[in-house]
């Protein structure tokens, strides 16, 4: 399995905090270089800029792609909830233009990011597909479970047609099965990503299936608004840690 490290820590207007979390990233990249992990990094954008401004968060993620780029390291942008939705896809947009290995994920629970898909995939746009984790105004999102799920799987479809690379982000053993069922009529290239601690039943069998499996690790003192979404997904993990 290949590791993507996250640095908790979101929604930062602190340009001190933001500097902070850049050099961390700057310097992750060094260690899993250092430390042959086979592996890479994923920001959250309000972490490096987005909730001061959007031009800084360019900056910064454009430093943090450079650096990525010269370990030969691909990287992927996290998606947070709608109200930087736009400047994230904008400044995804911008990046593509000269930089390739650079992924970013989106939401099947938003309403419009099927448009998102057909724009992004001609520009070269690699996809990291999830059903959506953040409470969201009703009309801009699918409300019912079923819903999400089946946009999710319309969403799949077209990037089994037509991407380069894209990342199936579930726990979902149907999308799972689905994913697993696409693979076989189209030779895409894509990997399974999942979060580290969940369905770790799972993880070991896909890769003996011979499937390309990555964990998603976040890690830092910011655990909170992390662990509440996970929460909101499935109260039972809260037994589990008593
Ligand atoms: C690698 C990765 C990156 C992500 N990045 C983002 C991002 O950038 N932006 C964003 O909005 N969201 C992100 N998410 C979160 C995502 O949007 C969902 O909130 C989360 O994955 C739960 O949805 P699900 O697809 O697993 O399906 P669900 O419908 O929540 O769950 C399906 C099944 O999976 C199992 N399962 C699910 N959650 C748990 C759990 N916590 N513990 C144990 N079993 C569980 C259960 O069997 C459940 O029935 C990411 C998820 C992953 C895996």
């Amino acid at each position: 399995m290949l590791a993507i490290i996250n640095r908790l820590g979101e929604h930062t207007p602190d340009k001190k905090l933001i500097e902070g979390y850049t050099e961390e990233y700057l310097r992750l990249v060094d260690v899993i270089q250092g430390e042959k992990i086979q592996g890479t990094i994923s920001v959250k954008p309000s972490q490096v800029g987005l909730a001061l401004e959007s031009s800084l968060f360019k900056d910064l993620i454009l430093k943090i792609v450079h650096k990525a780029e010269e370990a030969g390291m691909f990287l992927w942008i996290d998606m947070e909830n709608s109200p930087y939705t736009d400047a994230t896809i904008d400044a995804y947009r911008g990046l593509l233009t000269d930089h390739k290995s650079v992924g970013m994920c989106l939401q099947a629970n938003m309403r419009r990011t099927e448009t998102d898909v057909r724009d992004l995939l001609p520009r070269g746009g690699k996809i990291r597909i999830v059903k959506g984790a953040y409470p969201e105004n009703p009309e801009i999102v699918y409300n019912r479970r079923s819903e999400v799920d089946a946009n999710y799987l319309r969403v799949l479809n077209t990037l089994f047609e037509q991407a380069e690379f894209f990342a199936v982000a579930t726990h979902d053993g149907k999308l799972i099965n689905a994913a697993k069922n696409m693979s076989r009529d189209h030779k895409a290239n894509f990997e399974f990503q999942l979060l580290k601690g969940i369905r770790d039943d799972l993880k070991p069998g896909l890769v003996d299936e011979g499937f390309r499996v990555s964990e998603y690790i976040p890690y830092g003192p910011e655990w909170y608004n992390y662990s509440k979404r996970r929460l909101r997904e499935r109260k039972r993990n809260e037994m589990i840690r008593r």
